[in-house]
């Protein structure tokens, strides 16, 4: 029987969890059971999600968005107290992990959008270490781009179309919208993102890069799912990924 600290042990060393300077603990978040059977895997540790898990009788939630963020009001009222309450109720482990699931250069979500893209030659910029940078196998047009979006993804990205042809492009999931210049400045023709901000548009369309926001969710899905794979390929125990819709 898989022991708790042995999943938790094997996950920090495997995510180089020391490495990030991150806006909430990454690991252990709610502690459950001792011994680990059945791995949840998601990406936001919703009352939803808590309620999907307890219904397939997990005893542990792996996320991406856990709780506990800094600057956040630390009092437990309201929905962070129905969400402790049920997950200490189901005696269910709660393991979070944000940056490094993000870094990560195989398990991690821009990790697994480049090989979903089948983008080559990726590298992490030199500024921005989160944000991956590489090329297509020819030159696409925006639309193309999209299109190798929407099909990957599920949904239809949000494009601030730019003249040029994509030939290099850089991208980091979730919110890394902020990231554009350093992305423009490493010479790509495209940014790809989850979300935009009203400033965003002016920023690519001056900056004369095409921008793409293809969904927070949309982008951060494949970590948590690929990380489980492994975990029960890994470890004997059972991992099932439950995708809770999220136009965001
Ligand atoms: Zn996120």
């Amino acid at each position: 029987m898989l022991k708790r600290h042995t999943l938790i042990h094997y996950l920090h060393e495997l995510l180089d969890i020391d490495r990030f300077k991150d806006y909430a603990p990454n690991g252990l978040q709610v502690e459950g059971n001792a011994e680990i059977r059945h791995v949840v895997t998601g990406v936001t540790a919703s009352l939803a999600l808590i309620e999907a898990a307890i219904e397939l009788g997990a005893d542990t939630l792996l996320v991406h968005h856990g709780y506990f963020w800094k600057g956040e009001n630390p009092v437990v009222c309201g929905l962070k107290k129905q969400r402790l309450a049920r997950l200490l109720a189901a005696d269910m482990n709660l393991l979070a992990y944000h940056l490094p699931l993000d870094a990560h250069p195989q398990w991690g979500n821009n990790a697994q959008l480049g090989a979903l893209w089948q983008v080559h030659n990726i590298q992490a910029l030199a500024s921005e270490p989160l944000v991956l940078q590489g090329e297509f196998e020819a030159a696409l047009s925006g639309a193309s781009v999209a299109q190798r979006l929407t099909e990957t993804l599920h949904r239809p990205p949000l494009h601030i179309a730019a003249e040029r042809p994509i030939r290099r492009l850089a991208w980091c999931s979730g919110g890394a919208q902020g990231y554009i210049e350093a992305a423009a400045a490493a010479g790509v023709d495209a940014y790809i993102s989850g979300e935009i901000s009203e400033q965003t548009t002016h920023i690519a369309r001056e900056l004369g890069i095409h921008y793409f926001a293809a969904g927070h969710y949309a982008t951060e899905r494949f970590g948590a799912k690929a990380l489980g794979e492994h975990l029960s390929a890994q470890f004997d125990l059972q991992c099932s990924f439950v995708d809770v819709d999220n136009p965001a």
